[in-house]
């Protein structure tokens, strides 16, 4: 008979909103093993219990295998008495004791998830709220931790079927994904005019439609607004730092891709990587002489 060995294991670091848990999930039911994981106030807690092997290789690959976007500051591991107890599951959080913000900042989408938004055929086509575990907001919708969907911004939109039905599929890359949502039962988008009525039509074209006319659209994101006004358009983008009252800061200019900024800015391999990584921080670049960039920017 094999001897059964349990351990609690604590782990630290950003392990929350980046698919730990599912990872562990589908690790200790690779390896046999039984027992749980939740998110818990400072991190991940594990209990799991199998074979000594099983135990030791899993405790090996926690570390070595964890998702690309987490990052483990420590890892406390802790003897206990085996329970004898079959299956292993991912518990609801339990908040208790003190905070410690460790949930992720926001990702940009995912190629995963901009090619199911150019699909057609999907069922998010043209959603722009588009999300899975590799990508999308997390710190800004958080409320409070643990980092469940009851604790974000979107605990007011319930999952609809289909939604939910990947949110506890294991093998899903929406599996516990907390901000998970569906043209069907997530946020929608809106356009208004500056009086706040509403504007029929689709929104976004209605917005493309306001902007090539040189007016300023305010485009509500996770964080704030975003007052946007064309590039080039020398007349709109003056009119908006009259506005603002804002003589000397310099404005961000949105570029649909690489490509496309490569038109606009000297671009080296190093401004490449963080143009296009996860983060997608606002770059500070040497502007192309005759770049279609109005002075005003
Ligand atoms: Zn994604
Ligand atoms: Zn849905």
């Amino acid at each position: 008979m094999t001897t059964l060995k349990r351990v609690d294991v604590h782990v630290e670091g950003v392990v929350q909103g980046v698919g730990f848990r599912p990872f562990v999930h589908a690790l200790a039911r690779r390896l046999g093993l039984a027992g749980r994981v939740h998110n818990d106030v400072n991190g991940v807690h594990i209990e799991v219990e199998g074979a000594l092997a099983g135990v030791e290789e899993f405790l090996t690959a926690l570390e070595r295998d964890a998702p690309a976007l987490s990052e483990i500051e420590r890892v406390t591991v802790v003897s206990a008495r085996p329970t004898g107890h079959n299956g292993f599951t991912i518990a609801a959080g339990l908040p208790s004791g003190p905070l410690r913000p460790l949930v992720r900042a926001d990702g940009a989408t995912c190629d995963d998830c901009l090619r199911e938004l150019a699909d057609p055929a999907d069922r998010r086509h043209g959603y722009p709220f588009i999300n899975c575990a590799n990508c999308g907001p997390r710190f800004t919708i958080v409320r409070g931790v643990p980092y469940d969907r009851p604790l974000t911004t979107m605990a007011g939109f319930g999952m609809c079927q289909a939604c939910a039905a990947e949110y506890h599929d294991p093998g899903n890359r929406r599996h516990h994904a907390q901000p998970t949502c569906c043209p069907a039962c997530g946020p929608r988008l809106r356009l208004r005019d500056a009086r706040g009525t509403e504007l029929c039509g689709d929104p976004v074209a209605g917005a493309v439609t306001l902007l090539r006319a040189g007016r300023v659209v305010a485009v509500k994101g996770l964080g704030g607004f975003h007052l946007a006004v064309p590039a080039a358009d020398e007349r709109a983008a003056a009119l908006l730092r009259g506005r603002k009252h804002r003589e000397e800061q310099p404005f961000a200019v949105m570029a649909a891709d690489l490509a496309q900024a490569r038109r606009l800015c000297e671009i080296d391999e190093h401004a490449a990587e963080l143009l296009t990584g996860r983060a997608r921080p606002i770059v500070l670049l040497p502007r192309l002489p005759g770049a279609p960039v109005a002075a005003s920017v």
